[in-house]
């Protein structure tokens, strides 16, 4: 387990954040200039924060109190930067290698081999970085991280170089190495797609602050103007459990109830986490028929909360947590107030790949 606390001034920018960070993928997720790459290059080791402790697995790699720095390359990170920074006149073989020549002989858990399989980039490897797309440099970058046998993986806006396509390409790639090399990885993204899809723990970053912590399950429903001007979003989590092809549409289970999902490629059984945003959800009083939306959902309303002309509406969905954003006017039309019956109105679920988190855990991935 990672335990970060720093309290840092450069310039006019203050930073005062803690957060700790355990298995899987923890995003910190903060617009433009909030203080994230600041945070991971301390957790390298590549700056020096004014006053810190910084603790891994319960070695202290950073405590100003007793004047501990544990240099970067003793740190074991795998460090993936926005842009692949690869050596240009090496090939991407070479490049791997490079990062291997950083692991401890007997730390060498993985070997090129699995590596290579593991990124699909065994046709890449004689190529230079220069004949290499985006999306193929990166998983090269990713490449080189993991074989440098780290403890820690630090992924600073890994895909925001990248075109959607290619995004999509990569975010299977990291999710293997989530679920399956089980490095904890701390994953730095202003992109809430990526963050719903890949994170179990978000860091809300404001301003060198942390505002929120906690699954995105607590956060993203809470925490209103999300980086990128968002409204609030309900993330639902579920089990895939068929296809219908003539429509066109997939569905899953949660709890007793059924969503309708745009068509998802993955097998059923998994799991999926969905993510509405609170200005796509309707409320009805009674559940309506002849209607196209295709979910609707029967709860109850936790909280209303004032938002400028627009009301937060929370509901308790049998156990999901959804929220709505309406006009005040519906608010007062409907007379909500917590403690009504609703009903919850949403279009079959866009799941444009990025709000699917594809938490199952198999099987060691096999080539
Ligand atoms: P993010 O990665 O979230 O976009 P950064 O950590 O890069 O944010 O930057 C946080 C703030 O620190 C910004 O206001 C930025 O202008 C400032 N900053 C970044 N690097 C330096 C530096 N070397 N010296 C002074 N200010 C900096
Ligand atoms: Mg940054």
């Amino acid at each position: 387990m990672i335990s970060v606390s720093v309290l840092h001034r450069q310039g006019e920018f203050a930073l005062d954040a803690s957060f700790e960070a355990d298995q899987g993928v923890t995003a910190l997720f903060g617009p433009s200039g909030s203080g994230k790459t600041t945070l991971v290059q301390m957790i390298a080791g590549l700056s020096r924060p004014d006053d810190a402790r910084i603790t891994f697995d319960n070695v202290v790699w950073n405590d100003t109190d007793s004047g501990i720095f544990v240099p970067s390359h003793k740190r074991r990170i795998g460090y993936v930067f926005q842009e692949g920074r690869l050596f240009p006149h090496l090939t991407a073989r070479q490049n791997l290698l490079y990062g291997r020549f950083f692991a401890p002989r007997g730390d060498r858990t993985m070997g090129e081999d699995e590596v290579v399989s593991l990124l699909g980039i065994g046709h890449l490897l004689d190529k230079r970085p220069s004949t290499l797309s985006g999306g193929e440099k990166q998983r090269v970058a990713i490449g080189r991280a993991l074989l440098s046998a780290p403890k820690l993986i630090l992924m600073d806006e890994p895909l925001s170089a990248l075109d959607r396509s290619r995004k999509q390409e990569i975010l299977p790639y990291i999710e293997r190495i989530r679920d399956h090399i089980k490095i904890p990885i701390v994953y730095v993204s202003h992109a809430i797609d990526e963050v719903a899809r890949l994170s179990n723990r978000v860091v809300l970053l404001e301003e060198g602050k942390v505002r929120a912590q906690g699954t995105p399950a607590q956060i993203f429903p809470e925490v209103d103007n999300l980086p990128e001007n968002m409204a609030p979003q309900s993330i639902i989590e579920g089990r895939l459990i068929g296809h219908e092809p003539y429509y066109g549409l997939s569905i899953a289970e949660v709890g007793s109830e059924i969503i309708t999902l745009q068509p998802v490629d993955l097998p059923d059984g998994t799991m999926v986490r969905m993510r509405i945003p609170a200005t796509d959800i309707i409320l009805a009083l009674e559940r309506p028929e002849n209607i196209s939306a295709l979910n609707h959902l029967a709860g109850e309303i936790t909280t209303i909360t004032s938002d400028g002309p627009h009301v937060l509406v929370s509901l308790d969905c049998g156990g999901q947590r959804l929220v709505t954003r309406i006009t005040l006017l519906s608010a007062e039309r409907l007379r909500l107030k917590p403690g009504l019956r609703v009903h919850a109105l949403f279009k079959a679920v866009t799941v444009d790949g990025g709000s699917l988190f594809h938490s199952s855990v198999g099987p060691a991935f096999s080539s």
